[in-house]
């Protein structure tokens, strides 16, 4: 079955659904589809609301506010009890904002009158778009106009892939089950989380791992030079 769209763009993330939305403002008919499986489900909003700056920040405001009761409550003459750490009603509700708000997305393609083709979207020769839903059907659109919109995944580094146990990505490190002993120079348990303080310290974590000497290897990079590393795997990770 093949369906008739102005506009078929392809990621629903803050490029893709920013674009679709738009083009239907403007009377164009859209669909968006959007692959991404998150907590197991369908979800829209890509890297950002999933994995990347919602949560993130979701997790910084908390640890923000840990902080402050812990250790500058006190200048302005308050004075708490024992101040304790819940870190899993801290994902917790990490998850229910992420869940908001990519709910939040769904419901903006809809009021707009977007249809979200949920699962993956291949561009072929002629504008054609092979879309593959979840399920396994396969469809080719044939809309007037095209965005692709796919975002960017990290790059594995061969002899050292991402395992999610020693070696973390941002989206590893927003699911920490316990506080990490050690992140980096600095970096406070209460920083636990886990945003650009962690990435980053996850990053410095990563130069202290054995595996140092054939990473800088693989990278081309002389004589134990981290900074040179540091700024090696930073292009290739996803813009923080
Ligand atoms: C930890 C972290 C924190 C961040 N914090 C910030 C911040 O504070 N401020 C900021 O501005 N930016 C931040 N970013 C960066 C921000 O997340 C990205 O710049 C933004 O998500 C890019 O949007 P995008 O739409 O281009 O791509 P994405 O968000 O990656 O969306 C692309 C979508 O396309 C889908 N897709 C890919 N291929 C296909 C296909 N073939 N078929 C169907 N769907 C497909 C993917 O599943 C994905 O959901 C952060 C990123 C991370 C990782």
């Amino acid at each position: 079955m093949s369906q008739q769209f102005d506009l078929v763009v392809i990621g629903g993330g803050p490029g893709g659904y920013e674009a679709a939305i738009r083009a239907a403002q403007l009377g164009f008919k859209v669909a968006c589809i959007e692959k991404r499986i998150h907590k197991g489900k369908p979800s829209l909003g890509g890297t950002c609301l999933n994995v990347g700056c919602i949560p993130s920040k979701a997790l910084l405001d908390s640890s923000h506010r840990y902080e402050d009761t812990v250790h500058h409550l006190d200048d302005h003459g308050i004075t708490t009890g024992e101040v304790k750490f819940d870190l899993a009603k801290l994902l917790d509700r990490k998850d229910k904002i992420v869940n908001q708000l990519t709910m939040g997305i769904d419901g903006l393609l809809k009021g707009n009158g977007i249809e979200w083709l949920k699962g993956t979207g291949k561009l072929l020769a002629g504008k054609k778009v092979e879309f593959v839903s979840h399920e396994g059907e396969t469809q080719i659109l044939e809309p007037k106009y095209v965005i692709l919109a796919s975002g960017s995944v990290p790059v594995n580094i061969p002899v050292a892939p991402v395992d999610q146990d020693i070696i973390v990505d941002s989206t590893g490190a927003l699911e920490f089950q316990e506080v990490p002993k050690r992140l980096g120079d600095g970096a406070e348990s209460s920083q636990v989380a886990l945003s650009d303080q962690v990435v980053n310290s996850a990053l410095r974590y990563r130069t202290q791992a054995p595996l140092i000497d054939s990473l800088m290897n693989e990278l081309g990079i002389q004589g134990g030079d981290i900074n040179g590393l540091t700024q090696s795997l930073k292009p290739q990770s996803k813009a923080q």
